[in-house]
């Protein structure tokens, strides 16, 4: 009933009630008028109640219409706000998804369908395990359900899944929603795509760290990269080295022939350089014509064999469109960490380097220390002279007497090559073999020396020396080629010796390099019947079961262990044991570097088998070889 009907069926009621009292109040004074006696009472009464009673219903009718007028307006205004947050559902960038208690999806928002692709319709009574990326755990699932019940609500970055496949990360809110009993009944999650933020945070890094002509990293990102390395060089206590590149009279291209074809020509010089790439090394432009390598693990010797390799490359022509370009660089090289405080020294320090390199005619390199540069030359030179020593019979061999400890009866030899240099004399092998580990010749110089070892064994034993084997030290590049066994087979047919005279000497580090295929390998010699040894045992880091499997026939006990003997307490404790276990394994013991013959004593002493050193003799040319040398008799003097 509205107020309007009331008040009008009220009014009728109070006319009704006038009319009765006036009608009333006419016929009793008509009545009174022609003497008829007539009693007021029933009237009054009538009237009363009349009266009363439209009170009542006016009072109880008018606040009955108040409360139904308020929950009217109370109707009105939750209508109002579910029409506004359906409009916010609807036009909200983020995505929304709600469920019930049991996850089943019922409604979602447009802008959950434009994220990820599904309609309402693909995910009405789903539940979210649809988009799940894969990328995520149980216990981050069983976090976010435990967050969730104890808070009622759950925020953070999640991966998920679009219906495309794609996998993108999401920034999402989750809620729960419980009754007046606080029984869960829905869940809500808004959630928004992170994937265009990442992406555009993606680009404005790459801006930051990217050089954007060249593709290549930039003087910032080089910094960062070079901070890292100096502290990881520190405490891996390595050396790494920093070669600052800058091309020689670039301005005179860029003035010449314009700034475009200069753009170009970086473009390529940055290819080049990017060949040189490789794991541990970053390439970069500084910025104009200047470049840099950082180069993680690199000594001097090999940061200047690269230089040299990246100054070739420079050197090569450029073409470019129809024109053909030549263009030198200069090289400043730095090594680190040694001597150097932090970034902005290192970085210091390589430009005075190639300020040095440019001050010396261009187009070469220089180390920030002239002792370096000119170590670094010499090494360069030696390298180089190296490649024609084969070719111009510049390698000799000298051999080491090997005495049984017993009796110091020489039982064999170990060939030891010498390089008879032009200009410097002989050369040790301690100066020219990390040169050729470096350059690659250390194999062809292996299987010089193999050969010529071999013919020199045979003709002693032809001529009816009583010599048990003669050792050859095999570097770690040649015992890695995989056919190294067919190449001694060769080797010892061709000198005709037997393979129960060859004995090869094997570095504990190159078995270590690749394990598994060392033990390929030295089975593969064993079968051939030749005799193997572990040179410089103690130095490297063998295991005792790959020891045992390796099945060799001796272990040399480095001669670092052997120079304290018998003072130093360690040195005796590492000898004694490398005896005792080498014995174990059946295996005999050869001590490198006997000089005293209180060495020998104390070897002999502990039982090992053989002995090494200039205390029995120098290496030797064949011809000067003192076959009666003994420990007793004084060191030879022909030092080779
Ligand atoms: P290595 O195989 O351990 O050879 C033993 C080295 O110790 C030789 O040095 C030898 O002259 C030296 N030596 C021997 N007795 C004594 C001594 O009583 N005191 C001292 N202080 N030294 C002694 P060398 O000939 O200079 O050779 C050095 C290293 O060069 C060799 O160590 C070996 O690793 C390598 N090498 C030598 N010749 C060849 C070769 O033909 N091929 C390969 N791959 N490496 C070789
Ligand atoms: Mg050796
Ligand atoms: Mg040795």
């Amino acid at each position: 009933m509205t107020i309007v009907r009331l008040q009008r069926l009220c009014l009728f009621y109070l006319i009704l009630a006038v009319l009765w009292v006036v009608l009333g109040e006419l016929l009793v004074r008509w009545l009174s008028d022609n003497h008829t006696p007539v009693s007021l009472l029933p009237f009054s009464k009538g009237l009363l109640f009349v009266t009363f009673s439209t009170l009542l219903m006016y009072v109880l009718g008018r606040r009955h219409i108040d409360q139904v007028a308020r929950q009217q307006q109370a109707q009105t205004v939750s209508q109002t706000r579910l029409r506004q947050a359906e409009a916010v559902f609807d036009c909200t960038q983020e995505g929304v998804l709600i469920s019930d208690a049991q996850q089943r999806i019922l409604h979602v928002n447009p802008a959950f369908s434009r994220i990820t692709g599904y309609s309402l319709e693909e995910v009405l009574g789903q539940t979210p395990k649809l988009f799940a990326s894969g990328k995520h755990d149980a216990e981050f699932y069983g976090q976010m359900w435990r967050d969730l019940q104890a808070k009622g609500r759950w925020s953070g970055e999640i991966w998920n899944r679009r219906k495309s496949g794609e996998v993108y990360s999401q920034l999402q809110n989750l809620r729960s929603i419980s009754d007046e009993n606080g029984q869960v009944t829905h869940y809500v999650a808004v959630f928004s795509d992170l994937s265009a933020l990442k992406r555009s945070r993606e680009e404005l890094d790459y801006l930051a760290h990217y050089d954007h002509l060249v593709g290549l990293p930039n003087r910032l990102l080089f910094s960062e990269r070079a901070k890292l390395d100096l502290e990881r060089a520190r405490t891996d206590k390595r050396s790494g080295a920093l070669l600052l590149i800058d091309l020689d009279h670039f301005k005179d291209i860029n003035e010449s022939l314009g700034h475009s074809y200069g753009d170009s020509l970086l473009i390529a010089v940055s290819k080049r350089l990017g060949a040189f790439q490789n794991n541990g090394m970053t390439v970069a432009r500084l910025g104009g014509d200047e470049f840099a390598l950082l180069c993680e693990s690199l000594n001097a010797g090999q940061a200047a064999a690269l230089a040299l390799r990246l100054l070739d490359s420079l050197a090569q022509p450029f073409q470019l469109g129809a024109n053909e370009l030549f263009i030198t660089a200069s090289i400043g090289i730095v090594l680190y960490p040694d001597d150097i405080e932090d970034v902005e020294q290192l970085m210091r320090n390589a430009d005075s380097a190639l300020f040095k390199a440019k001050g010396s005619g261009r187009s070469t390199y220089a180390f920030y220390t002239q002792e370096l540069t000119s170590m670094a030359q010499q090494r360069v030179e030696l390298s180089s002279a190296l490649r024609q020593a084969l070719e111009q019979n510049q390698l000799e061999l000298h051999y080491q007497s090997i005495h049984d400890l017993s009796d110091e009866r020489i039982v064999g030899f170990e060939a030891l090559v010498r390089w008879r240099h032009p200009e410097q004399g002989l050369v040790s092998p301690a100066r020219f073999i990390p040169i050729a580990e470096e350059n690659g010749l250390i194999s062809a110089i292996d299987l010089w020396v193999l050969a010529r070892a071999c013919r020199q064994m045979s003709s002693w034993v032809d001529s009816g020396l009583s010599l048990q084997f003669i050792a050859v030290n095999i570097s770690s590049r040649l015992f890695s080629h995989g056919e190294l066994d067919m190449l001694v087979s060769q080797i010892l047919a061709e000198s005709g010796l037997e393979p129960r005279y060859l004995e090869l000497e094997v570095t504990e580090s190159a078995v270590m390099q690749d394990p598994d295929a060392a033990m390929d390998q030295l089975a593969r010699l064993r079968a051939l019947g030749v005799r193997l040894a572990i040179d410089d045992f103690g130095t490297g880091h063998s295991s005792l079961l790959r020891l045992k499997r390796m099945n060799v026939h001796k272990l040399k006990i480095d001669q670092g262990f052997v120079r304290g003997l018998p003072g130093s307490r360690e040195d005796a404790a590492i000898t004694r044991s490398v005896i005792a276990l080498a014995h174990n394994l059946d295996l005999r013991v050869v001590a490198e570097g006997i000089e005293t013959p209180e060495q020998a004593e104390f070897l002999r002493d502990h039982g090992c088998d053989y002995g090494q050193g200039y205390g029995f003799a120098r290496p030797q040319a064949p011809a000067k070889i003192n076959w009666q040398a003994t420990l007793n008799r004084a060191p030879q003097s022909n030092d080779a």
